[in-house]
C-alpha cells in the first residue's frame, strides 16, 4: 500500500515536472516582421506591413509585460533587422518563446483569413493556441495552423511561431487593420493565445488536425526549399537579384494559391 502511494506520488510529481518543463516560460521574444527598407507585403501594397506588425507587436509587448512576463523585442522601431540577428536574439533567451507577428498579402485581393506557422513539433501547441485565439477574436477565415520551414522558425531553438494577422491586400481586412482598436484586439488575442497555451493543448487538437490537411493540400515543401536556398527567408536581401527571386516566388504563389507574404 505504501509502495503504491509512493508510486502515485512519484507519478504525480513527474507529470507536474513534465508539464512545467513543457509549458513554463517567463520571457516572450516578439519579432515584428520586416522594417526599414523592407516594407513587407507585395509591391504596390497600399497598407505597409512593417508599420502594422510593429504596432501590433508594441501593443502585445505592453499586454505581456502587464501580465508579468519579460519581453524582448527584435525591433521596436522602423529599422531593418536581418533574420539571422532576429534568431540570435531569440536563441540568447532562456525559458522563452518566440512569436513573429506578420500580416499577409496576395495578388488576389479575395484572399483572406488568419494562419499561424510553426516548424518544430514542440512549437505546434503554441501555434494552435495562438491561431484559435486570434481567429476567434477576428471572426474571419481560419486558414489553419501550418508547418513550414521559414528561417526564423527553423533556426530558433525555443518554441517559435509566426502568426499572419490577416491580409492587407484584402479590402475588409486592411480596413480593419487600420483601426487602432482592432489592432489592440489582435494583440490581446495573440497574448491570450500565448498565455493560455497549456490549457489549450487539448482543445487545439482539432486545429492541428486541420493543419495537417492544409499542409498536405499545398506544395509547402517546395516553397520551403526555395526559402532554404537563400540566406534569408523573410525578404531581407538588398540586391536586385533578390528582387528577381521575389518576383519569381510571387509567380509561383499565384499558381499554388499560397498567399503568405514571407
Ligand atoms: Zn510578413
Amino acid at each position: 500500500m505504501l509502495r503504491l502511494v509512493r508510486f502515485l506520488a512519484l507519478l504525480l510529481f513527474m507529470t507536474a515536472v513534465a508539464a512545467r518543463a513543457q509549458t513554463r516560460f517567463t520571457t516572450v521574444v516578439i519579432d515584428a516582421g520586416h522594417g526599414g527598407f523592407d516594407r513587407g507585403g507585395i509591391p504596390g501594397q497600399l497598407v505597409p506591413e512593417k508599420v502594422m506588425t510593429l504596432d501590433v507587436s508594441l501593443r502585445l509587448k505592453k499586454i505581456l509585460q502587464d501580465a508579468g512576463y519579460r519581453v524582448v523585442m527584435t525591433r521596436d522601431s522602423d529599422v531593418f533587422v536581418p533574420l539571422g540577428t532576429r534568431v540570435a536574439i531569440a536563441n540568447a533567451q532562456r525559458n522563452a518563446v518566440f512569436v513573429c507577428v506578420h500580416f499577409n498579402s496576395a495578388p488576389r485581393s479575395g484572399a483572406n483569413g488568419i494562419e499561424t506557422y510553426f516548424y518544430s513539433t514542440e512549437s505546434a501547441p503554441l501555434a494552435g493556441s495562438i491561431q484559435s485565439a486570434v481567429v476567434r477574436g477576428a471572426g474571419t477565415e481560419n486558414r489553419g495552423v501550418r508547418r513550414r520551414g521559414y528561417f526564423v522558425l527553423r533556426r530558433t531553438n525555443i518554441p517559435a511561431v509566426l502568426v499572419e494577422c490577416g491580409f492587407l491586400t484584402n479590402q475588409t481586412e486592411a480596413t480593419f487593420a487600420k483601426i487602432p482598436t482592432y489592432r489592440q484586439q489582435l494583440a490581446q488575442n495573440i497574448a491570450r493565445g500565448i498565455l493560455n497555451r497549456p490549457a489549450l493543448e487539448a482543445r487545439t487538437s482539432s486545429t492541428n488536425r486541420s493543419s495537417r490537411v492544409n499542409v498536405g493540400a499545398q506544395p509547402f515543401l517546395d516553397q520551403r526549399y526555395i526559402r532554404e536556398a537563400g540566406p534569408t527567408h523573410h525578404r531581407s536581401s538588398k540586391s536586385s537579384k533578390k528582387k528577381k527571386s521575389t518576383k519569381k516566388k510571387t509567380t509561383t504563389k499565384k499558381k499554388t494559391t499560397s498567399d503568405d507574404d514571407q
